[in-house]
């Protein structure tokens, strides 16, 4: 329904006389496209409460804009700007009924009563409601309270966007995968842009088309979850998302080869991308990239296996390579070399970071 831009957004709370400010946003600017879902990925401090506030309007930023489909919403109050916010925590009238809760948000605005009753009706089959839609929200448990919450972020037809602050935190862990789906097909069906906020990554990566990394009140990348997989644009993506995360190893560059200490590891095309780079790099790898083989060849590199770790359909296997320390995933029913084994790096997975951005 609505395309909301950020410009330049910056934001602190308060700073001690003579101190530099905490910068809770530090300068970013991104579009979340009409009719989008987007997760904003990062963890617990990063600033996504602080982002999803200056959106709805809850909070005036320090500096920067923020546009509604090209109209600046920067000094507007939240409800000039038909956005709706589910937060973390259920925020329920006790005192009514479920459906006296969904009804509340068309009632206030003067939406018919036939309308209001079908809306509410409509969400409530959505969400399992409907049984509950007489009782009290008074004595529900904290996850029906929230999806009571939920669906009154989704009953208004008229709200430009959604945004949702870990909105599946208190419900019960084995319904949080259904709601997920629930709300990705109210998405597929309606032209709701939905903003999602989570500090896990499964939910943000099983949610969202598009995902936005955030760390330190700064997005380091914008990107599908093959992007930020296989090529992530910050060492802190590679490492914050996966699990384990991306292995970093410092090195330099010979020629076509990274090398960690002395042992060199044969680089494909981002030798060709880091090509008279001096100095120290990372190299970094997924631990389901590497290969562990019991037997040395061209291209592998002696390590000595110190863990492993049986994950049920996989293990992970702690490899160290001249003293550093790497995670391996290692799939059920492959041989396992014995203390002793070499590491094969496929060339063309192996990603270079120069102070923490990707070498591109
Ligand atoms: P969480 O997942 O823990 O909620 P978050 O990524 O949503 O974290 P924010 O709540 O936006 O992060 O916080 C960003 C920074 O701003 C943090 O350093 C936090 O301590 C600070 N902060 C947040 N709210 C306030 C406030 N009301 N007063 C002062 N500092 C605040």
């Amino acid at each position: 329904m609505a395309a909301i831009e950020l410009e330049g957004v910056a934001h602190h709370y308060g700073a001690e006389a003579g101190a530099d400010p905490e910068w809770a946003l530090d300068g970013l600017s991104h579009r979340f496209e009409d009719g989008t879902a987007v997760a904003v990925l990062g963890p617990s401090g990063c600033g996504k409460t602080t982002l999803l506030k200056v959106v709805s309007g809850l909070l005036q930023p320090t500096r920067g804009r923020v546009t509604i489909d090209g109209r600046d919403v920067t000094p507007l109050p939240p409800r000039e700007r038909h956005i709706t916010q589910v937060f973390q925590f259920p925020v329920v009238y006790d005192s009514m009924t479920v459906e006296g809760n969904l009804d509340f948000p068309l009632r206030n605005r003067g939406v018919p009563e036939a309308e209001r009753r079908a809306r509410v009706r409509e969400v409530a089959e959505l969400l399992d409601l409907t049984a509950l839609l007489p009782r009290r929200a008074r004595g529900l448990s904290a996850s029906l309270r929230q999806t009571v919450s939920l669906a009154r972020g989704l009953v208004r037809p008229d709200a430009a966007a959604l945004l949702l602050d870990e909105p599946l935190t208190v419900i019960d862990p084995g319904r949080r995968w259904e709601i997920r789906q629930k709300l990705k097909r109210v998405h597929a069906e309606s032209a709701l842009t939905l903003v999602y906020v989570t500090h896990d990554q499964t939910e943000a990566l099983t949610f969202a088309d598009l995902v936005v990394v955030m760390d330190a009140g700064r997005i380091l990348q914008v990107g599908t979850p093959r992007e930020l997989f296989e090529t992530p644009a910050h060492r802190f993506v590679g490492h914050f998302i996966g699990s384990p995360g991306m292995n970093l190893l410092p090195c330099h560059l010979e020629g076509r080869a990274a090398v960690v200490d002395d042992l060199r590891i044969p680089l494909g095309a981002a030798a060709d991308r880091a090509a008279g780079s001096r100095g120290t790099l990372e190299l970094g790898v997924r631990p389901e990239y590497l290969e562990l083989r019991t037997d040395p060849a061209a291209e592998t590199v002696p390590v000595r296996v110190q863990a492993v770790a049986e994950l049920g359909d996989h293990r992970i296997v702690t490899a160290l390579l001249a003293g550093r320390s790497l995670k391996v995933r290692v799939p059920d029913g492959a041989t396992l070399p014995s203390e002793r084994a070499h590491l094969h790096f496929p060339p063309e997975r192996i990603c270079l970071y120069r102070e923490g951005k990707l070498v591109s």
